[in-house]
């Protein structure tokens, strides 16, 4: 029994998660879970699915819990995440939390030695290079859960230490992908929302139209499989069937394929290296889906992307800032305070405006995270 702690079960990864475990009830045991404010969701959840401990955000919603679930020992606030991050009996942490707050429980629990299976990129953009030592230093796992990484990690699978040439990135594009940039002026959050092949949190779909998705898949990128910037080439693949590829040194390219599911690499960094049966999983049809195509990812379509390659070549804090930055104006656009094209735009000046610090702490990285959503915000007059 692989015993199995999710950060973020009432998200869209959380939820899949669930459905994956629920499918494998013989194999994975989910020992704790958090949530966050959505208290209907997970005691849905808890109908679901065997737990012991649930970790929730707020002491009044841990407290109706805990009355009435007098069975589950539940916890909440930042130390209740801790606690459930780092639990004796649990071999891996499922982070699935959206943002920068997931940062802390990802360290914590590779401090007490726990596996992590990684959904949260913010975690390796903002602190890629202390994430890496750490994972030496505690001699622990991490398995991508992105579907891009988990593309590039089963393509590497029976690599026997070849070289990898290249990173071929795929992207859907997003919801506004047939647009120009000046279709852009004044698009809707409802629009925004609306994305073609994969249904998540509204957080990353809106980094999925602006491509700061992308941007930070870039650097996750960079941290996990160890390449430089240069390296890792972003593709637009409306279809989203290639998930990502590698080009090894002899020019060879080995790409994973398949029906978008985001339950394939949540169960792939779960049973790693096994692979299980995908219940309800679709087969793919290429006869059916006849061609599949690929874009140029263009710098000026797309200054995301732009801004995330700079972010992460000049790398110290600037990623933080990149990361922070974009959370707040992601947020921002979400709740009608400024224009899509305002999010980039806002993002470039906090860069801007950032001394960079080379070899940040985790406290100068919580610093620099503060400092860059209240300049997202001063310079809205928020
Ligand atoms: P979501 O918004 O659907 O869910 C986020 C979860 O995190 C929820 O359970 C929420 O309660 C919790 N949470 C939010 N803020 C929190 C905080 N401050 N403290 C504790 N818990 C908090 O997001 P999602 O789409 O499931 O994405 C989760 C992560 O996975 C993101 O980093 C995203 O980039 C990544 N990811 C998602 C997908 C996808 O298909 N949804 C694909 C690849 C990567
Ligand atoms: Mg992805």
């Amino acid at each position: 029994m692989k015993k199995i702690s999710v950060l973020g079960v009432t998200g869209s990864i959380g939820q899949q998660t669930v459905d994956v475990i629920c499918h494998h009830r013989d194999e994975f045991e989910l020992v704790a879970m958090s949530a966050g404010k959505n208290i209907e969701l997970l005691e849905k959840t808890l109908t679901a699915v065997d737990t012991k401990i649930v970790c929730v955000i707020e002491k009044e919603d841990a407290l109706y819990l805990q009355n009435k679930y007098p069975e589950l020992t539940v916890v909440y606030g930042e130390e209740g995440l801790d606690y459930i991050a780092t639990l004796p009996e649990v071999d891996v942490v499922l982070n699935a939390i959206v943002g920068f707050a997931g940062l802390l429980p990802t360290i914590h629990a590779i401090e007490h030695k726990k596996d992590i299976a990684l959904a949260n990129k913010e975690t390796l953009v903002v602190a890629g290079h202390i994430i890496t030592k750490l994972i030496k230093q505690y001699q622990v796992s991490l398995l991508p859960v992105d579907s891009e990484h988990s593309a590039i990690f089963q393509s590497l699978q029976g690599n026997k230490g070849n070289k990898i040439k290249r990173i071929l990135l795929t992207a859907s594009g997003g919801s506004f992908r047939d647009r120009t940039r000046e279709e852009l002026v004044g698009v809707s959050v409802k629009e925004a929302l609306n994305h073609p092949n994969w249904s998540m949190g509204a957080k990353i779909t809106i980094d999925s139209a602006t491509m700061f998705n992308k941007g930070l898949e870039v650097i996750e990128a960079k941290w996990l499989f160890d390449v430089d910037y240069d390296q890792i080439q972003v593709i637009i693949h409306p279809e989203s069937i290639v998930h990502s590829a590698v080009e090894y040194e002899d020019t060879s390219v080995m790409a994973q394929m398949g029906t978008p599911d985001m339950r394939l690499p949540i169960q792939y960094a779960l049973t790693y290296p096994k692979r299980e049966v995908l219940v309800n999983g679709e087969s793919l049809d290429l006869i059916s889906l006849g061609s599949l195509t690929f874009k140029k990812a263009d710098f000026t379509r797309y200054k995301a992307l732009q801004l995330a390659y700079h972010a992460g070549k000049i790398g110290g804090s600037l990623p933080c800032v990149l990361n922070g930055a974009n959370e707040m104006a992601n947020a921002l656009f979400r709740d009608g305070k400024i224009e899509f094209l305002q999010i980039e735009d806002l993002v470039e000046k906090a860069m801007e405006n950032h001394d960079v610090i080379a070899d940040p702490t985790i406290e100068q990285l919580f610093e620099v995270d503060r400092w860059a959503r209240n300049y997202v915000l001063q310079q809205i007059g928020e």
